[in-house]
């Protein structure tokens, strides 16, 4: 029997930084729309890009887009996912199986500058219409969303938002999809350079990544313990903030604490302006500090580490499977019911809903910040 191309579909695609919880989140939404909403769905390879490119080669052709149809009922599932060439794949319950606990995104995620566009914005939602889509599930951080928030006000079609960074950075939800997963990477980190740092007797400073955000190195640092937590909120270092740092540091040293583990976030800035990474720079500060003349312990030696990509990667966490489930039984729920309505599926007090684009930031998101730096002060002094 021949199949035949789906009288209407929701299209999901990942954009951007990608984060663990992308393959449960699509294995959620898949489910959902085989097993209760009785609705196909189209995963779209590569994110926007993969749009764009397939936007491209049809070209408003009205037998390309046939074709185009005809290659994806050809090509259900894994064997979609395994030609190089379609960038739109039906996918089927064998091809989302296996796939939660695994980090990044089976479907592939971009970067695209094009995106920036309207005329190219355009032709991909004509293309989408012509796919029969309904709805469409952009998945990813605030670059992505921005990007899906421009779509919903350029057309009809409803645009689901799904917050998903490993930065946090995003203020409007309590998390987003990845962040618990990533803390537990920094955890298990920290846990290895507390290992060497306490046979050395030494300082590490350790990069942790968040944009501008200090989230991932706030709750990094309850979690495992670290010493010193260094965050982008209060503003710029200058050469006095990072004295008084590393005389807290030695302070604790004095005080018969053996070693430090520092995390700073990628966002912190330095006053005046530094092109190295973070860690480097607070390296050198605090070792200049410890070899000051008649200082106590000119011996102490401080380590730089960069953590980098490390932290998107990894097996997801029970939290951030069910966070994507429920961010997916939320967007399915707004697709059934709120007849085209777009908005961004958000976790406030433990309740998962749709607000809209553009939901100004919550104000409980900065106190509470400040409260747990607070927190980790008092549990970390010595
Ligand atoms: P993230 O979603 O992780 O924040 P980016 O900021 O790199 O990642 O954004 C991912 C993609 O989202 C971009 O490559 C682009 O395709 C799209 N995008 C970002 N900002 C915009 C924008 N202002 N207008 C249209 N598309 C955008």
């Amino acid at each position: 029997m021949i199949p035949t191309y789906p009288e209407q579909a929701v299209a999901v695609l990942f954009s951007g930084g990608d984060s663990p919880g992308m393959n449960a989140f699509l294995r959620a939404v898949v489910r959902l729309g085989l097993n209760r909403e009785k609705v196909a769905v189209l995963g779209i390879r590569d994110g926007y890009r993969g749009l764009v490119r397939t936007a491209r080669a049809v070209n408003g052709d009205a037998e390309a887009l046939v074709r185009l149809k005809q290659d994806i009922c050809n090509h259900p599932g894994r064997a979609g996912l395994i030609s190089e060439q379609l960038h739109l794949i039906q996918m089927d319950h064998a091809s989302v199986s296996g796939i939660m606990g695994k980090g990044g995104t089976i479907l592939g995620s971009a970067r695209c500058l094009e995106f920036h566009d309207k005329e190219v914005r355009k032709k991909v939602l004509q293309l989408l219409a012509g796919l029969n889509v309904r709805a469409l599930i952009v998945v990813g951080g605030d670059g992505s969303l921005t990007g899906a928030k421009l779509l919903a006000e350029e057309s009809d079609l409803q645009i689901i938002g799904i917050p998903a960074t490993i930065d946090n950075d995003l203020q409007f939800t309590d998390m987003a999809l990845g962040v618990d997963t990533a803390v537990h990477t920094l955890v298990w980190a920290v846990d290895h350079f507390i290992d060497t740092a306490r046979s050395h007797r030494r300082v590490m400073v350790l990069e942790t990544m968040g944009r501008e955000s200090g989230d991932l190195a706030r709750m990094a640092g309850l979690a495992s313990g670290a010493e010193m937590i260094i965050t982008p909120e209060p503003g710029p270092l200058n050469e006095e903030d990072m004295k008084r740092l590393a005389a807290k540091i030695e302070g604790a040293m004095t005080r018969g604490r053996g070693h430090a583990i520092v995390l700073v976030a990628e966002g912190v800035q330095f006053d005046p302006p530094q092109k190295r990474n973070r860690a480097y720079v607070l390296m050198d500060a605090f070792q200049q500090y410890f070899q000051r003349p008649g200082a106590p312990f000119p011996d102490l030696e401080v380590r730089p580490s960069v953590l980098g990509h490390l932290q998107r990667g990894g097996h997801t966490t029970p939290q951030d499977c069910i966070l994507a489930a429920r961010f997916a039984d939320c967007a399915w729920k707004a697709i059934r019911e709120t007849e085209g309505k777009s908005g961004i599926t958000a976790l406030r007090k433990n309740v998962v809903n749709v607000v809209p684009y553009g939901e100004p930031d919550m104000p409980e998101r900065a106190v509470f910040s400040q409260e747990m730096d607070q927190l980790h002060d008092d549990l970390s002094s010595w």
